[in-house]
């Protein structure tokens, strides 16, 4: 019998090798018919036996190519017709074609073996690449995804690569970076009084050298420059801290293979495969080395990634093994992408630069993820992951959100789909308001849309506030920081219901101009009641307070004891002019009020002995965190306080049985064990109590603190314990790269409902 399938595939499907593999897979089931690309992704029609028709469509389901994302596969029967063969048909030129784009990829397996092979024309060469993998997102400027619209337009393939090119049955058949020794880009190392030193495998033979012996190199790679340095030389690495002026931030790490990662780290059968991943992320990982001290202090975690490009590859020999490999940028700059800008701002940093000539269009810096409570948690979402869509509850006229100022994102949103933008950093400074404008720009073209709405998170100090706000031309809709990040967790488990939404950061502007960050709400992406959050505390200095922690801690003393506050001061700082800040605190000078769990973290771990100032976001809660020592000591009281139909945690108990815990003895880890306990402790009771008064039993975390292990390895299983369903992050930033995806869940239900703003209510 004779079967005839017509099939519709949509998704990331097309300048990923989709047709050749359609291709070669009916000739495998010897069916008859075609495969081309329209507007809608790939259509297919298949006949022959039935059960050869099943297998391919069986196969196109299970196994579709590794760079495809698919969305959606329909198929419908149709009568058989009489034809023969099975062909690709050619897309008609200047027909629109609406696709989506695959994001940059690791090498794949074929071209490493081919990178390798010394009878390979590609052997040693740096670009090789296939429809299975290579750059994608970072070297396109317009659609469609064809050569013409990507840096690889200046790039003449010959003879040889234009015949794979153009050969369905050839693994680069359509492969839009396609090109090799003859035709392609090539590298070239340089120094800063911009001599040209060597060029080609001679240039890369060198650079490995030169990093051997303790130089610093600029190498440009696939959504960036890296600084890079010989990560087993202590010295090197130091210079690189200093001239980088980053002097504890931990710093990631490439490694030449698998055996190398694993002798730096404990890698779980998880890690490995997130490692290996042709998104390769860097992954962070426990250490089991502790000569990584000086490469990640105070943390027993490091982050490492495997080579991704062949070039990578090139850098590691017998002597190389681990690199340092971060992003190449000053302080929270956005990381180098062009050239002369590369010789330029990295002058004072590197030693030498290995540069090439194929443009870097679109910044993609490095993508972090970690494992916790058995799941992959992407903690920053650019190379191998950007612009895949996530998918929303429902479609919207298009929104754009502008996201928050950390770690900001921006994302749009297109039917049922969103599109969260690559990382792009700290909105600080010009360079980085470029990057914003540049991405939304970008974005905006390869999905041809233009937005009919914007929506901004409420601090007015923000930039990327400013700018929503300046857009005239546009209906604007202003989300809350924290409902945000609750609307964000709720997206991503495709939740529609009301839930309780258990809200933890550093900084969020609330709905009374005062700064919020230890929140627990109730409702939905609409209607939502503020249920409990911390009692507000004076942050003195306000910024400063975040970057000296000991200014916190004083403050919580200083609420706690009052005029007595001064007993409890630790030894430690003497030097720090206290007088002056507790009169700040006390005529209210320069010191707003926050309700911020990240704060709370910093102060008690100042007033336990920690860390009283920071050198990078959040380093006094990281350390204070790693430093944890488990500890049968009581544990440290909290108490909520009812204020009408909302809570209030007050902040004296917590710190007078911190007080009373060191005065018998507890050490700085054990303090941290305690703290960690009773936060869960607290949040899962405030999970009860707005159980008992609304019913609802599904509990939503999400904020930058819960990129704390300790805190969120425990939470989960208490609430579950609790019988709470408990949804988190897996895909999205737990961090305010998520805030731009929660601003467009809220915003496509308030359009929904013609409102413009959420109703946060206190009671
Ligand atoms: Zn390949
Ligand atoms: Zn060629
Ligand atoms: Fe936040």
């Amino acid at each position: 019998m004779s079967k005839r399938l017509k099939i519709q595939v949509s998704g990331i499907v097309q300048g990923v090798g989709f047709r050749p593999y359609v291709y070669n897979l009916a000739l495998k089931n010897e069916l008859s018919g075609f495969v081309g690309n329209d507007s809608n992704g790939v259509f297919i029609e298949v006949q022959g036996g039935d059960n050869s028709v099943d297998t391919f469509l069986q196969t196109l389901q299970q196994s579709p190519p590794p760079l495809a994302f698919i969305e959606s596969i329909s198929s419908e029967e149709i009568d058989p017709k009489s034809m023969n063969g099975f062909h690709i048909k050619q897309s008609v030129k200047g027909e629109h074609m609406s696709t989506l784009i695959s994001p940059d990829m690791a090498i794949c397996d074929d071209c490493a073996r081919e990178l390798k092979n010394e009878t390979d024309r590609r052997f040693r060469y740096p670009f090789i690449n296939c429809t299975n993998c290579g750059p994608r997102y970072s070297i396109i400027f317009d659609i469609p995804y064809d050569r013409p619209n990507t840096s690889m337009h200046q790039f003449e393939m010959c003879p040889a690569c234009q015949s794979e090119y153009e050969d369905p049955a050839d693994r680069r058949f359509h492969a839009q970076p396609n090109a090799c020794e003859e035709c392609g880009p090539w590298v070239e190392l340089w120094d800063f009084k911009r001599n040209k030193i060597h060029e080609k495998d001679y240039a890369i033979v060198l650079a490995r050298k030169l990093l051997r012996k303790g130089n610093i190199l600029a190498i440009k790679g696939l959504g960036g420059f890296h600084l890079a340095c010989d990560a087993k030389n202590p010295m090197a690495v130091r210079r690189l801290r200093t001239r980088k002026n980053r002097a504890e931030k931990p710093l990631a790490v490439m490694c030449k293979n698998l055996d190398i990662a694993r002798e730096l780290t404990e890698l779980s059968e998880a890690e490995i495969n997130l490692l290996t991943s042709q998104q390769a992320p860097i992954v962070l990982a426990k250490k089991r080395d502790e000569q990584s001290q000086y490469i990640a202090p105070n943390n027993p975690r490091l982050g490492l990634m495997l080579p991704y490009t062949p070039l990578h590859y090139m850098l590691f020999n017998g002597n190389l093994d681990v690199l340092v490999m971060t992003s190449a940028n000053l302080s929270e700059e956005p990381i180098c992408i062009d050239n002369d800008d590369a010789f330029d701002r990295l002058r004072s940093i590197a030693d030498f630069i290995l540069i090439h000539n194929r443009k870097i269009l679109q910044r993609v810096d490095d993508s972090v993820v970690i494992q916790l409570n058995g799941q992959n948690r992407i903690i920053r979402r650019s190379r191998g992951y950007v612009p895949r869509p996530t998918t929303l509850l429902h479609s919207t006229p298009t929104i754009l959100a502008t996201g928050g100022e950390l770690k900001n994102t921006l994302c749009y949103s297109k039917g049922n789909q969103a599109f969260i933008s690559q990382h792009i950093g700290d909105l600080s400074n010009t360079l980085a308001l470029d990057f914003f404008d540049h991405t939304r720009k970008h974005l905006g073209t390869i999905l041809e849309i233009e937005p009919e709405f914007i929506a901004y998170d409420l601090h007015p100090g923000y930039l990327s506030t400013q700018w929503a706000l300046e857009q005239d031309n546009l209906p604007k809709i202003g989300v809350q920081h924290h409902h945000a990040h609750m609307a964000s967790a709720m997206v991503e488990n495709g939740l529609n219901e009301a839930v309780i939404g258990i809200a933890l950061d550093g900084t969020g502007y609330g709905t009374d101009g005062k700064i919020w960050g230890g929140e627990v709400f109730m409702g939905d992406y609409v209607e939502v009641q503020r249920f409990a959050h911390f009692e507000y505390i004076p942050a003195p200095g306000g910024d400063k307070a975040i970057l000296e922690p000991w200014r916190m801690g004083l403050s919580y003393l200083y609420h706690t004891f009052g005029a007595d506050y001064q007993k409890y001061l630790p030894d430690e700082w003497s030097s720090y002019p206290v007088d002056q800040v507790v009169e700040m605190i006390a005529k209210q000078v320069n010191s707003p009020m926050t309700s911020s769990c990240g704060r709370l973290f910093d102060g008690i771990a100042a007033i336990a002995g920690g860390r009283t100032e920071i050198t990078y976001e959040a380093q006094a809660a990281i350390e204070f965190q790693h430093l944890m020592e488990e500890t049968d000591r009581a544990a440290l009281k909290y108490q909520i306080v009812e204020r009408g139909k909302h809570y209030e945690i007050q902040v004296a108990p917590i710190v007078k049985s911190v007080i009373q815990r060191l005065d018998e003895g507890a050490s700085l880890g054990e303090m941290s064990f305690l703290f960690h306990k009773m936060l869960v402790m607290l949040f899962s009771d405030i999970a009860d109590l707005a159980r008992e008064q609304s019913g609802l039993n599904t509990v939503v975390l999400s904020g930058g603190v819960f990129q704390n292990s300790g805190l969120f390895e425990w939470i989960i299983p208490e609430l579950e314990s609790r019988g709470f369903r408990v949804f988190t992050h897996s895909e999205i930033p737990t961090n305010d790269g998520g805030i731009s995806l929660g601003q467009i869940a809220i915003a496509q239900t308030l359009i929904a409902k013609n409102k413009n703003q959420a109703n946060i209510s206190y009671s």
